[in-house]
């Protein structure tokens, strides 16, 4: 794991130098979902702070055992919530999650919104786009974004910190950049339209397709496979 870590890191660098980036603004999230807790404390050791779960349960089970390890707990890394999200769970987060990159429809905001309140919280979101507008994913179509961000903004206890989005699959990167550059545009476009929103977070590109991700502005990446290796769903449902 150590060697992939530093490759990635290489690779941040390297595309941040091709595109007149700062190798600080690009924050490297490690997704260990389905990987034991033990992964975590191996990235850890490794400098990795951020890591992406996809599911409720298991953040809250890796955040119980991040409470007993003294040895983490120092310089205590975060989880970012990057899956999506059932109405009934966003209760669990408050106080466990640095971020939650999945909020896909204004019923889920004004739930996360209701939740927060309660504990007093803010919750630091992102909208996630579903930019290639396929089928079988979730998110805002780019033209909704808008209408969203108007919806949302009043919310006492959401931050709007920026978008999220999952690209199509593919063999070749480059496919991707057109997507990135358009949640780019869009962040740009939404900074302008929303100046007193904290609008400044992308987090976009995964194993396959991070350098150019980072190219057209990423501030975020989910690494999971290359960093963690292959994950293993048994012969349940994929995710
Ligand atoms: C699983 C997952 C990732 C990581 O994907 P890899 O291809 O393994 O790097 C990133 N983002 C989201 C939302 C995911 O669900």
């Amino acid at each position: 794991m150590e060697i992939e870590i530093q490759i990635v890191r290489e690779n941040i660098r390297k595309a941040c130098e091709r595109s007149g980036r700062k190798p600080e603004e690009v924050l490297l999230i490690g997704v260990s979902k389905t990987k034991p807790y033990e992964a975590i404390q191996e990235a850890y050791s490794f400098g990795i702070r951020d890591f992406g779960e996809n599911k409720v349960q298991e953040i809250r089970d890796k955040f119980a055992l991040l409470q007993e390890d003294s040895l983490l707990l120092k310089d205590a890394p975060s989880f970012h919530m990057i899956g999506s999200l059932q109405k009934n769970k966003v209760k669990y987060l408050p106080g466990r999650v640095k971020m939650i990159h999945s909020i896909d429809s204004l019923p889920l905001a004004l739930e996360v919104e209701k939740e927060y309140a309660k504990k007093e919280e803010l919750a630091s979101v992102l909208l996630e786009v579903n930019v290639a507008k396929e089928e079988s994913k979730s998110g805002f179509f780019l033209e909704e974004v808008e209408q969203a961000l108007e919806e949302c903004k009043d919310l006492p206890h959401v931050k709007l910190c920026g978008f999220m989005t999952v690209a199509p699959f593919t063999e070749n990167p480059e496919e991707n950049r057109v997507h990135f550059r358009a949640l780019k545009n869009l962040l740009t476009n939404m900074q302008k339209k929303f100046p007193a929103l904290p609008l400044k977070e992308l987090s976009m590109g995964m194993s396959g397709d991070y350098e150019v991700a980072v190219e057209e502005g990423a501030t975020m990446v989910r690494v999971g496979s290359f960093i963690f290796g292959a994950r293993d769903y048994g012969n349940a449902h994929k995710s």
